[in-house]
């Protein structure tokens, strides 16, 4: 098996042939920045999703979902500082009017970071360096909000204009009070929340990567900072990682080097809470999503690019095929949004703590990250090629589309009759599996290889007579027999990896 490196044009080829990903109506020409799951893509997500579900809410006794509206009351995004600050720096050419994001403008043209920039510093850059888009030269820079507008109702004042949520958290901050009452919650404890975010982005690029609607998966983790925090096991501390810290980047360099969350929590570059999140996602990225250590970084945000909110962030990277890019975010936004809810609001979002009497507003440590940016770094680390050059995706068996594929040799209608048995065995014991009578089995296996299916089975002669089928497993392309009537059970606890394939006869 080797690796392939692919392009986001090749990738994104090989998700629409594969049914993964469309664009959004493409018999229209699409839409810039907005996409449709296809079957496929579909059942990767979800199972992505359900994964996360079970190792962040159904494992755990200090985290509960809830499922907030796309659209609220516009008081949260003047309260959480979306409709003053949250926006991009836009320019636009003299001539043409072409519209172009500044900050990756200058920094595509001058090959320095600029995140965090202000206005005037990269207007300065643009006047020193006398920056021009394909000849034109440059209106003065303006701010450009990302919320999208809607009307809301038959109403046609300013009072009826509302917004598409920016970002999902800003539905979850104004229920804590409600969540941590009813649901009985005591600190530390999180709210997660996993759903559409829509963001006007100026220039949507690098198919799933920026998009203009994509969904979030976002943990709100309360705590009183006061408390000593008893999760971090040694464990936890010992993971390891490519790090590239503030004062590299300050320093000019993009160098990585290894670290460990044990190093960062005893130097106070990230606190306990913040190092406990950072080795869950890492772990989780890693052992179940199955993304490699090498293509994994942890980045510590520098001073000028931290938001509003933040008293540090550190932000997971994926080795994308345009270098490593933020996939998850992670920031420590302190008690800030709670303080803006209850201010806006007038109503009170304090915490009681019954212990000590005390009441205030909690902290916060938020890991965010995108579906989309998530599903292509699944795909890009799954993607490799046997030794016929063939595609084999080699996902976790857990986020397969479908787990088993069922072949029979031939289409005589008694070979069909036992396949469609064993077909409908798997899918009752919610084994999601596909069926496939056409073509060479070579050609079924090559396709079931494609999209990632771990098991394929393949009823022949013998299987008539005494019921022993053939299992092959996509990574080894090694066979074993199994009687039908142990097949799920078999295939069940091959995905949940409490049996080997090697191990079996
Ligand atoms: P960037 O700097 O790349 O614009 P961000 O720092 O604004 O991202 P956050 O506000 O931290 O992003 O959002 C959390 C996560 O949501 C990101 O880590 C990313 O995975 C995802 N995300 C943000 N913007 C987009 C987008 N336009 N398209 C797809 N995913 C996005």
């Amino acid at each position: 098996m080797t690796e392939e490196k692919l392009t986001m044009e090749e990738l994104s080829s090989f998700c629409k042939r594969k049914g993964i990903i469309f664009q959004a109506a493409e018999i229209y020409g699409g839409l810039s920045g907005f996409f449709d799951v296809a079957p496929f893509g579909l059942n990767i997500q979800n199972n992505i999703k359900e994964i996360y579900r079970k190792e962040l809410i159904y494992k755990r006794e200090d985290m509960v979902e809830q499922d907030g509206s796309i659209i609220t009351n516009p008081r949260v995004w003047k309260a959480s500082g979306h409709l003053d600050g949250f926006g991009d720096l836009i320019l636009t050419t003299k001539k043409t009017r072409t519209k172009l994001r500044a900050d990756h403008f200058v920094e595509d043209e001058l090959k320095i970071p600029t995140d965090g920039m202000k206005a005037a510093e990269i207007q300065a850059l643009i006047v020193k360096h006398n920056l021009k888009y394909k000849g034109e030269e440059f209106e003065e820079i303006k701010d450009f909000n990302l919320l999208f507008p809607v009307r809301i109702g038959a109403d046609e004042s300013k009072d009826s204009i509302a917004y598409l949520r920016g970002e999902t958290c800003q539905s979850i901050f104004p229920n804590f009070r409600l969540i941590t009452e009813i649901c009985r919650k005591k600190l530390p404890y999180g709210i997660m929340q996993i759903g559409k975010a829509f963001r006007n982005e100026i220039a949507p690029r690098d198919f799933l990567f920026r998009c203009r609607e994509f969904e979030q998966l976002e943990v709100e983790y309360f705590f009183n900072p006061k408390d000593k925090f008893d999760k971090l096991t040694e464990d936890l501390l010992n993971t390891k990682f490519q790090y590239l810290s503030a004062a590299a980047q300050d320093s000019g360099s993009d160098e990585m080097r290894e670290a460990t969350i044990k190093e960062l929590v005893k130097s106070k570059a990230m606190s306990d809470i913040h190092g406990y999140w950072m080795a869950i996602m890492l772990n989780l990225a890693q052992k179940e999503m199955g993304l490699s250590y090498k293509n994994l970084r942890v980045r510590q945000h520098v001073k000028t690019e931290l938001s509003h909110y933040s008293a540090g962030t550190f932000d997971i990277d994926y080795n994308y095929p345009n270098g490593f890019k933020e996939m998850l975010g992670m920031a420590n936004r302190t008690n800030f949004d709670l303080k803006q809810h209850q201010e806006h609001s007038g109503s009170k979002l304090e915490y009681f703590d019954e212990a000590t009497g005390e009441k205030f507003l909690p902290h916060v440590i938020e890991p965010s990250f995108g579906i989309g940016r998530h599903l292509l770094a699944v795909l890009l680390d799954a993607y490799t090629k046997n030794e016929k050059g063939e595609i084999v995706l080699k996902l976790p068996k857990k986020l397969a589309p479908t787990k088993a594929s069922v072949f029979p040799l031939l289409s005589k209608p008694e070979f069909i009759a036992l396949s469609r048995e064993i077909y409908t065995d798997l899918i009752e014991n919610d084994i999601i599996s596909s069926f496939d009578k056409s073509g060479s089995i070579g050609k079924r296996y090559a396709r079931a290889d494609e999209i990632g299916t771990p098991y394929c089975i393949t009823i022949d002669h013998d299987s008539l007579e005494t019921g022993i089928i053939t299992v092959r497993d996509r990574d080894s392309a090694k066979q074993i027999k199994v009687h039908k009537d142990k097949l799920a059970e078999t295939i069940r606890n091959l995905i949940n990896d409490r049996i080997e394939f090697s191990s079996l006869k």
